[in-house]
């Protein structure tokens, strides 16, 4: 059973957003940061640097300062809207890293450790630049050599290594960098809760007792001046994150306000959550709970599939991927998440540390695989908008729904799409066909639903309101 399926997933990279710069280059169709420093006799580096960017990735319409002369761009967390922007493949997107948050000093790479392989209990995040493959039956590394980075590694190199939290290159204090809305409490003045439930300016708050690397969960906070609450997660910072640390502001249905959490896969410790209520600042710790990871499952991609990783729209597909989880807004939906199929996953398939080629790094697999028969159809686990939908290199026939709440759902490998992009789809409504596109080897559904752009436990959802 575990050979016939197969799936992918993707990595990442980010883009800020960036406003009111005088003087400043405004990136154009076609440009990326190799061109646009080799035009303006910079360095990669030095045009980072310059823009505080955690990310090679830029996007069409973006500022770019030029010179240390001109201002700084300010960085907002509006979601951006999809401009999907190519860039040669060895330009991999980089994951990035928040600016909006004060930022740790700059640390050196992190040296390149042995190779994973043989550690079932770490496998390697597959690069921040890179995607990671996922199904249970093989999945691939891209074989596309990409130069060697400082900070992350690559995929599709010959040495598989750990990969380090991508650190942002950033400049120096200035007084121009960008500053917090709010005032920096140092982190040792914060006074730190016990207990699941607490209160923090008159907001009552409920954490889980424990979580696992994987859970998706959810910060509860009731009481009058809940809705004016925020609430971070600072345990993220230094962590494969999307936007780690990012401020949320919880959602309100019922009276009761919620911000989602996620633990990212290779998590192992507690999670740190910090609510502020105006001046009211405190901090919790919920333990992560000690998991035993299985073995590392060795899949081999038939020639013919792995071939699709060198697919000349990987790049774009992946890119546009990785902007869809960048959506923000309030959730759209009111009733509990439903299954996509009428079958169970694979047991174990979400999470599962795997190798797609003989000999290569360990990439967890971020969905869960439903084997199904070809044609079965695919419903929407919640309401939402569809943000992609259509066939796809690496992940087939795929469909991205938006729910609101930074939490998307992701539909891999059909045979057949069934809805529009822009498109409101319904809670169990019919969005395609199981089919075995892309990089699978055999008919089945790969689902996923993120969290700010990180794999959660899809079951985890299903039958809940929240995870
Ligand atoms: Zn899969």
């Amino acid at each position: 059973m575990l050979r016939a399926m197969k799936a992918i997933t993707v990595a990442l990279f980010l883009p800020l957003l960036t406003l009111g710069l005088a003087h400043a280059y405004t990136v154009k169709k076609g440009d990326t940061l190799y061109s646009l420093a080799r035009a303006n006799n910079l360095k990669v580096e030095e045009l980072r640097r310059l823009n505080n960017l955690g990310t090679e990735s830029i996007r069409i319409g973006q500022e770019l300062r030029l010179s240390a002369r001109e201002p700084l761009p300010l960085t907002v967390r509006t979601p951006v809207p999809p401009v999907p922007l190519k860039y040669p493949e060895s330009e991999a997107p980089v994951k990035p890293v928040s600016t909006t948050q004060p930022v740790s000093p700059v640390k050196p790479p992190a040296p390149v450790k042995a190779p994973v392989t043989s550690n079932p209990a770490q496998p390697a995040r597959p690069a921040s630049g890179g995607f990671t493959l996922t199904p249970p039956s093989a999945e691939p590394l891209p074989p596309v050599a990409a130069p060697p980075r400082p900070s992350t590694s690559n995929p599709g190199t010959a040495s598989p290594v750990k990969p380090s939290p991508v650190k942002p290159t950033l400049p120096q204090p200035s007084a121009t960098a960008p500053r917090p809305t709010t005032k920096p409490v140092p982190a040792a003045a914060i006074p730190v809760r016990s207990g699941s439930s607490f209160e923090v300016g008159g907001v009552s708050v409920a954490l889980p007792t424990e979580l696992s690397m994987g859970d998706a969960f959810i910060v509860k906070l009731s009481g009058k001046a809940a809705a004016q609450a925020t609430v971070r997660f600072p345990s993220e910072i230094g962590e494969d994150v999307r936007q780690p640390n990012e401020v949320l502001t919880p959602f309100g249905a019922a009276g009761v306000y919620v911000a989602p959490g996620r633990v990212v896969l290779g998590k192992k410790t507690p999670v740190i959550v910090e609510i502020r209520v105006a001046q009211e600042v405190v901090r919790a710790i919920v333990p992560l709970r000690n998991q035993a990871r299985g073995a590392v499952v060795a899949l081999k991609l038939a020639p013919l599939v792995a071939k699709k990783l060198t697919d000349p729209g990987k790049a774009a597909e992946d890119e546009m991927v990785n902007q869809g989880y960048f959506a923000r807004g309030a959730p759209l939906w009111t009733r509990p998440f439903v299954a996509p199929l009428d079958r169970p996953p694979l047991r174990g398939s979400f999470g599962q540390s795997r190798t797609y080629v003989a000999g290569g790094p360990v990439a967890y697999h971020y969905g869960a695989d439903y084997p199904a028969a070809l044609g079965s159809p695919v419903r929407a686990v919640n309401d939402g908008k569809v943000l992609i939908a259509g066939q796809f290199p690496v992940r087939g026939g795929l469909v991205m729904i938006d729910h609101g709440g930074g939490v998307t759902s992701l539909y891999f490998h059909q045979s057949k799409v069934q809805v529009h992009v822009g498109e409101q789809v319904s809670r169990g409504q019919v969005i395609g066909q199981v089919g075995t596109t892309g990089i699978s080897e055999g008919p089945h559904l790969h689902l996923e639903i993120r969290v700010r752009g990180e794999a959660t436990q899809p079951e985890n959802w299903i039958n809940r309101l929240w995870p």
